[in-house]
């Protein structure tokens, strides 16, 4: 078997897309669109706390193939499924989809409001973004399906980063009321504001970004993404529950949100409840490490930023409680391999870590975390090596 989980290139994509799209409407798509899933170097849980994330794009995409239609209807399918969905475009709302049809055709919705006069349209959807691993699959078919919609619609969406960043922003939208998850604006920002070989500095408080060079390769290093393939149900309600005590906490310090608290320990004595004061922390700590992080990371000081992964993981399973035994695990195994750093990252409670390694020392270290999950009844990791890839783009020009 091999070592890794390779990443369809393009072409596959493409073909892959094309076939899906034939099959269901007997019919060539227009255009082929794909935008890609993340992975954050670190600054978890900072998003909704208008801080400071360090998401890269990987390799991973989803592709989309899209046709439009001049009678207002929809048609949808997926590789994830295979029924084929079909409606009237007035349909993709909040309250009136849900599941993968939610995330497909949220963008839509989204679009439409902001004054986009989106078409009828046929979609199919392919993808090999690991659904649920905390590498948002969902965020990379919202912003294939609004680089796709928004095109048809007459606007291209992909010209320079203001207009990546609105389409982001009707993701999130699309996201937030459609498929009803409150998530922060991380994912839609890695998958359409990234470059290739860079990892995009996002500061969540005002939307602005910045484009760090992050070639590991040239020192010999490697990026490992270990998806634990755990999801624990837990997961929603306690991601709810965290962005409560933030925004409680917040109130109380009399800030609009933690990214504001300066002095630390100033803002603990004034927190009575303990648990609230470990998030505050967790949450002011962590977007320190993101300024230190790309510090170091410039420098080329590669130790340093493997230090700051491992008291990232440490902060976000003590202090912030969303880690789990699979990831623990993992994270314990990688270091005890001989990674320089390794962390929990996404949401938490089951999803992937991330792994700084030599390259030499990839392969054992995979083997290592692999063997650490199996010989505990754990489900066997999946490991994918990552590189800074490209945003979210037209393949296929309609
Ligand atoms: P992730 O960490 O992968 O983003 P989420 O729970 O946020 O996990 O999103 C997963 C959901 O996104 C899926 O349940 C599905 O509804 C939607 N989704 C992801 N990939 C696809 C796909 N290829 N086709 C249709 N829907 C998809
Ligand atoms: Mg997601």
């Amino acid at each position: 078997m091999s070592e890794w989980q390779q990443a369809w290139p393009s072409e596959v994509g493409v073909r892959t897309v094309r076939e899906l799209f034939r099959t269901a409407y007997d019919a060539e798509p227009d255009g082929v669109w794909a935008s890609p899933g993340r992975v954050n170097l670190i600054g978890e849980h900072t998003d909704y706390n208008g801080g400071l994330c360090l998401p890269i794009a990987l390799p991973h995409r989803t592709y989309v193939a899209v046709s439009a239609r001049s009678d207002g209807r929809v048609r949808m399918t997926t590789d994830i499924g295979d029924e084929v969905w079909e409606g009237a475009i007035s349909e993709l709302a909040p309250g009136q989809v849900s599941g993968w049809v939610a995330y497909c055709g949220g963008p839509a919705w989204a679009l439409r409001e902001a004054g986009f006069e989106v078409p009828g349209f046929d979609l199919a959807v392919a993808s090999c973004v690991p659904l649920g691993a905390g590498l948002s699959s969902s965020a990379a078919v919202e912003c294939a399906v609004g680089l796709a919609l928004a095109q048809l619609a007459g606007q291209r969406l992909d010209t320079d980063d203001d207009s990546r960043a609105r389409l982001a922003a009707l993701c999130v939208r699309a996201e937030n009321e459609v498929a009803g998850a409150p998530t922060g604006g991380m994912d839609q920002a890695a998958s359409l504001r990234t470059t290739a070989g860079h990892a995009l500095l996002l500061d969540c408080r005002d939307g602005s970004v910045e484009q760090v060079r992050f070639d590991l390769a040239s020192d010999g290093l490697e990026l490992l993404v270990i998806d634990t393939r755990a999801s624990h149900s837990l997961a929603d309600g306690q991601y709810g529950a965290r962005r409560a005590a933030c925004e409680s906490a917040a109130r109380i310090l009399g800030v609009a949100t933690l990214r504001e608290v300066t002095d630390l320990d100033a803002a603990l004595a004034q927190l009575d409840d303990e648990e609230v004061r470990r998030r505050v922390r967790h949450v002011v700590t962590e977007i320190a490490r993101v300024t230190e992080f790309v510090a170091v990371a410039e420098a080329g000081d590669w130790t340093a930023a493997g230090e700051l992964m491992d008291a990232s993981h440490e902060s976000l399973r003590d202090d912030y409680e969303v880690s789990c035994l699979e990831l623990d695990v993992v994270v314990t195994a990688a270091r005890a391999a001989g990674a320089l750093g390794a962390r929990m990252t996404g949401g938490g409670f089951g999803g992937s870590a991330i792994a700084l390694v030599r390259s030499e020392d990839a392969a054992s270290i995979a083997r290592a975390v692999r063997e650490a999950s199996g010989s505990r009844g754990l489900p066997v990791p999946d490991v994918h090596q990552a590189t800074p890839s490209e945003p979210g783009g037209c393949l296929v020009e309609p």
